[in-house]
C-alpha cells in the first residue's frame, strides 16, 4: 500500500468509526426516548404494573402464531413490560412452548416469568415434579420467577394437600428453581382464608375487576390477602373481555369523560390502583392491545375519586343490560353433549351490548348444531366447574328461547 492509499484507507476507517459511533448514539438515545410503562415494587424487584398474560396469544391454524407473538412480545419488552404469565392449560399446552420460543432472544434477567402447577390433572404426588420439570423445558428456562398452584377451588385444594404439592414446590424454591411461590384461586373468601392460613406463600393471584369487586367477593378476597401480607397479582381485570366492549350506553359514559382512552384502560387502571396490587395481567392478542396498554401504563396514575365515580356509572349501565357474567375462561369445557358454553354466552352478551337481532341469529346459526344452547340436557356436570357460579343450564335455556323468539 503506497502512502496515498494508506491515507485514504485511514480516512475511511476514521469516518466509518465516527458514523458508527453516531449511529450507536442515536439508537441508544432513541431507545431512551421510548415510552416505558411504570413499575411497582415487589420486594426489591421493579415489576411493570401491566403484565403480559399468555392465555390469548395470536393464533394461526389453531395454535399460537409464533411470528406474531414475537412481534407483540418484542414491542412489550422494548416498552418495559417485564412480567409474563403462562400456564400448562393455556392454548392446550402450547402457550408454554410459545413463551419458550419467543423469550429466548431476551436475556433471562430482563423479564420475570410466571407458570403454574395444573392441580386439576394431578392424580398422584409422584406427578408433581415431572410436570414441573417439563414446564421448565417447555419454557426453555432454568427457573421460574413466580410459580403458582393453579386455580385452587374446593376440589383442587384437596388435590393440593393429598399430592403434597406445596411441600414439593417449596423444595424447588429451596433449590433455586422457583423464586416466589404463590397460588391462584377462584373460590370463596372462606377457602382463601384457609389456604392463606395453612401454608406460607409469597403472593396470590386474584380475579379483580369493577364487576367482580362486589358480585363475587373480590373486595373481600383482596382484603384477606392484604391482611395476610400477600401482594396481589390481578387476573381477569377485563372479565374475559366484557369490560373492553361493554354496551353502547356504558361506553358513552366513559367517552364523555375521556374521549381518547379505551374502555379497557379504565378497568385495568381500576385494578392497578389498588395499593396491594403489584401487577395486572392483560391477555394480549393484537398489537393494538399492547400499544394501548403501553399508553395506559406509561406514567401510570391511579384512578381519581371522580374517575372511580364515572366508571361506577358505566358499570351500572352495563349491569342493567342483563349480560351474563361469563369470563370465557373455558373451565366448563367437557360437556358430554359438546355444547360450546362460552361461545353461546359470548354471542348472547354481544346481543345485549348492541341489541342487533339479525346479528345474534347469524352468530347463533354459525355455531355447529351440536354445540348450540338448545342441545343442553340439563345434566348439571358443568355447573360446579364455573368459578363465576353461573347457572349454566338455565342460562343456555334462556339463549335457546331467545333464538326461537327472534327467529319468529
Ligand atoms: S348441563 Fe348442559 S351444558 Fe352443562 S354439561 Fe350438561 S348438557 Fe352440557
Ligand atoms: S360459564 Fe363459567 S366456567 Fe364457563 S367460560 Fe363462562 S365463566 Fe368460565
Amino acid at each position: 500500500m503506497n502512502r496515498r492509499q494508506f491515507l485514504k484507507s485511514a480516512l475511511f476507517t476514521t469516518i466509518g468509526a465516527v458514523v458508527l459511533s453516531a449511529c450507536k448514539k442515536v439508537v441508544t438515545e432513541t431507545k431512551n426516548l421510548i415510552d416505558k410503562v411504570s413499575t411497582k415494587k415487589y420486594k426489591n424487584l421493579d415489576i411493570s404494573v401491566i403484565g403480559f398474560g399468555c392465555m390469548r396469544l395470536p393464533q394461526k391454524d389453531g395454535e399460537p402464531d409464533i411470528e406474531k407473538t414475537q412481534e407483540l412480545v418484542d414491542y412489550a419488552m422494548d416498552h418495559g413490560i417485564n412480567y409474563y404469565d403462562t400456564a400448562w392449560f393455556y392454548h392446550g399446552g402450547k402457550s408454554e412452548l410459545a413463551v419458550g420460543q419467543v423469550m429466548k432472544k431476551h436475556s433471562r434477567n430482563s423479564y420475570y416469568l410466571a407458570d403454574k402447577m395444573p392441580l386439576r390433572i394431578l392424580k398422584d404426588k409422584s406427578e408433581v415434579i415431572p410436570i414441573f420439570e417439563e414446564q421448565l423445558k417447555k419454557c426453555q428456562v432454568e427457573y421460574f420467577d413466580f410459580y403458582l398452584a393453579h386455580n385452587i377451588n374446593k376440589r383442587e385444594w384437596e388435590t393440593l394437600k393429598k399430592c403434597e404439592v406445596y411441600e414439593q414446590l417449596l423444595q424447588q424454591k429451596k433449590d433455586g428453581k422457583i423464586k416466589y411461590l404463590g397460588f391462584s384461586i377462584h373460590d370463596t373468601p372462606e377457602l382463601l382464608e384457609e389456604v392463606v392460613n395453612t401454608y406460607k406463600w409469597d403472593f396470590v393471584q386474584l380475579p379483580i375487576n369493577p364487576i367482580d369487586w362486589k358480585v363475587v367477593d373480590a373486595k373481600k378476597q383482596y382484603e384477606i390477602a392484604t391482611k395476610a401480607g400477600l401482594p396481589v397479582v390481578v387476573m381477569n381485570p377485563l372479565k374475559g373481555g366484557q369490560l373492553s366492549t361493554l354496551t353502547e350506553k356504558a361506553v358513552e359514559i366513559l367517552k364523555n369523560e375521556e374521549p381518547n382512552v379505551s374502555p379497557s384502560s379504565w378497568s385495568l387502571r381500576y385494578a392497578a390502583s389498588l395499593p396491594n396490587v403489584f401487577v395486572v395481567l392483560s391477555g394480549m392478542t393484537e398489537m393494538e392491545h399492547v400499544t394501548d396498554n403501553v399508553k395506559t401504563f406509561t406514567d401510570f396514575k391511579p384512578l381519581t375519586e371522580k374517575e372511580q365515580e364515572v366508571l361506577a356509572s358505566a358499570i351500572a349501565a352495563y349491569n342493567s343490560s342483563g349480560a351474563i357474567s361469563c369470563t370465557y375462561c373455558q373451565y366448563c369445557t367437557g360437556c358430554p353433549i359438546g355444547i360450546d358454553i362460552p361461545k353461546n354466552f359470548l354471542i348472547y352478551n354481544q346481543y345485549k351490548a348492541n341489541n342487533r337481532k339479525e346479528r345474534f341469529i347469524i352468530a347463533y346459526e354459525s355455531i355447529k348444531e351440536e354445540n348450540r344452547a338448545d342441545k343442553c340436557i340439563n345434566c348439571g356436570i358443568c355447573k360446579p366447574k364455573c368459578p363465576q357460579k353461573l347457572d349454566i343450564p338455565n342460562l343456555l335455556k334462556d339463549i335457546s328461547n331467545l333464538y326461537k323468539e327472534l327467529k319468529k
